[in-house]
């Protein structure tokens, strides 16, 4: 049997483990879970508890759990856990432990050695820590790696650029920023600069604080007093505020908060982001305080990578292409980059080589065309929803709000690409979703995508006060071969005067529209919403209807296959709604 060494990231907030598979690195699971917390307990019959047990413990019995041991590491002093003292060493080495036990069951066969990661700003001291730490959970740490360097090898494995990689590592605890270099596959750290108090729990904390305050407000409760209930709070929002990554809002629920009362809040990202952008600019700070280390210019950067959990946070992305303009990238899970880095340096010294991480991402941005309200004045703007970048699949949503009162009826017409501007885009799709309540402007909508591996798009549009909802799946590959051929056509039209049916004729691996089938059916739309203006419809159907003909009409007439696509979603529709 071939011997593994695994790479394992020891973190302040969660640890990982992972090992190269036929060249390729893997997590090996914990508790079913690919991160394990980095928490130790002791339960009231005075078993050890590590990881995720542990963790549930933290709120019953706090005094019997211990978590971001990594702090001490290095330092001399002793933790209690349930009556007795113990050395940073010795609680890093239960983590560890379990850690090489669990791999052990994954892999069926025992496993000696490791490489562990450790912050680029560890001193000799906090590395010899974790190297005994290692030793006491019987693993030989064969080489102790920079987060970061570990991080650059993920990305990089098998290549040797020569290029500058800013690394940004915002965690539970600790925020880093490495640049580094890789030449010849070794990676050198060239700056380095953090802040070992900022992170994740801070941002929990303002949330904590945020519903404490509201709690008090509404109440005249103060919430804080009871420590059990702080640390409930502190789950809870810690989940909302994840899931605040990929909505624009969530609601916290939490029954018997409080005697007969229960927790019930809305919570924005807007509101969240606001509240963690002086800490997200202390990170910038960083940033550039590192790139004066390495004296370059963020110009002279190649590429951005995101690590740690944190990193999620969408104004995290903002901020970091507003200020380097690079679109950062994180396809690789930013929980696990870490061990999954670290695993290919094991298996090199074990003289293997490991092919590059592959994961699908976006080519591009994915948005709605919205009104928005400039210096310039209002206009419509291309608004991302799914940014450029984005492993796949994805599931992200924003909110929308209707302009008029009494709107009764929203256009979502989706684009592909990132320009501001809705034209510069490619079209995706169009469709109305029609029906909404009659309200005061400013009725939110919310739109959700969901983008898959075969570049299937879901787009569901939901008014939020009465859950009317409306649903089209696109298929973003068609598009750029659909919108080329169309441009071709106008290209072409006025040299060739031909017919449009034979224009149509595909060529030999293009995906064509079918415009003789749009043709056929805009006809047939066409007869169907006249027989409906024969009717009785409200002048304001009759209106658009007409509208929509007549624009219909000239689509046809123009060749402008492009175009009538929506229209014709937009007259059936109309028809399907008005025939009922
Ligand atoms: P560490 O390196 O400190 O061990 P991690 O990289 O595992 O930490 O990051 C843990 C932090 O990431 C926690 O504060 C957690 O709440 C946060 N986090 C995890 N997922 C998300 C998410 N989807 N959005 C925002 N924060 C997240
Ligand atoms: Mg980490």
């Amino acid at each position: 049997m071939k011997e593994i060494i695994v790479g394992i990231d020891l973190g302040t907030t969660n640890s990982a483990i992972a090992y190269v598979k036929d060249g390729v690195p893997e997590i090996i699971p914990i508790d079913g879970q690919p991160t394990m917390p980095s928490c130790v307990g002791i339960d009231p019959q005075g078993k050890l508890l590590v990881g995720l047990p542990a963790r549930n413990m933290l709120i019953a019995a706090p005094e019997s759990t211990i978590h971001s041991i990594k702090r001490r590491m290095g330092e001399p002093v002793k933790v209690t856990l349930a009556g007795q003292q113990f050395s940073p060493e010795e609680i890093s080495s239960f983590i560890l432990r379990k850690l090489k036990e669990e791999a052990e069951k994954f892999l069926g066969q025992p496993v000696k050695k490791a490489v562990i990661t450790v912050p680029a700003f560890f001193d000799a001291s906090q590395r010899k820590a974790t190297q005994n730490a290692g030793e006491l959970a019987n693993l030989e740490v064969v080489r102790i790696i920079n987060e970061p360097t570990a991080a650059a090898l993920a990305y990089e494995a098998g290549h040797s650029d020569n290029e500058r990689i800013l690394v940004y590592d915002l965690g539970g605890g600790t925020f880093d920023v490495s640049v580094v270099v890789i030449e010849n596959d070794v990676v050198e750290v060239q700056a380095s600069h953090g802040d070992t108090h900022l992170g994740g729990d801070d941002f929990d904390e303002l949330l904590v604080q945020r519903v404490v305050d509201d709690f008090h407000a509404k109440h005249q409760i103060f919430l804080s007093e009871d420590p059990k209930t702080m640390r409930r709070l502190k789950l809870s929002l810690e989940r909302a505020k994840c899931a605040l990554s990929d909505e624009p809002l969530v609601m916290v629920r939490e029954e018997y908060i409080h005697g007969d009362l229960h927790l019930e809040m809305e919570l924005q990202r807007a509101d969240y982001e606001e509240m963690i952008e002086p800490y997200l600019q202390k990170t910038l700070d960083c940033i550039h305080k590192s790139l004066q280390d390495a004296r370059l210019l963020p110009g002279e950067i190649a590429k951005v990578m995101l690590v740690g959990g944190s990193t999620r946070t969408p104004l995290v992305h903002q901020l970091i292409e507003a200020n380097l303009n690079l679109v950062p990238r994180w396809e690789i899970n930013p929980d696990l980059i870490v061990a999954l880095g670290a695993s290919i340096s094991a298996a090199s010294m074990a003289g293997e080589k490991s092919k590059a991480i592959l994961v699908d991402i976006t080519g591009h941005s994915f948005g709605i065309e919205a009104l928005s309200f400039t210096e310039e004045g209002e206009m419509l703007v291309n608004t991302p929803i799914i940014h450029r970048g984005t492993p796949l699949p994805v599931s992200k949503s924003e909110l929308f709000h209707t302009v008029h009162d009494n709107q009764r009826e929203v256009e979502i017409t989706v684009f592909e690409g990132e320009d501001r501007i809705p034209a510069k885009n490619t079209l995706v799709g169009q469709f109305r979703v029609e029906g909404l309540s009659e309200a005061g402007h400013g009725n939110p909508i919310l739109v959700t995508f969901n983008l898959d591996l075969n570049g299937m798009l879901t787009v569901t549009a939901t008014e939020r006060v009465t859950g009317l909802k409306k649903s089209v799946t696109l298929d973003t590959r068609n598009v750029h071969a659909s919108f080329d051929l169309a441009a071709a056509r106008q290209n072409i039209m006025s040299l060739v005067d031909q017919d449009v049916l034979e224009l149509e004729e595909p060529g030999e691996d293009s995906e064509p529209v079918d415009s003789h089938a749009l043709l056929v059916s805009a006809k047939e739309l066409r007869k169907r919403a006249e027989a409906l203006l024969e009717n009785k419809v409200t002048e304001e159907d009759a209106v658009e209807i007409r509208e929509l003909l007549r624009k219909s009409a000239e689509a046809v007439k123009a060749k402008d296959i492009e175009s009538l696509q929506p229209l014709n979603d937009s007259l059936s529709d109309i028809i399907f709604y008005l025939e009922d």
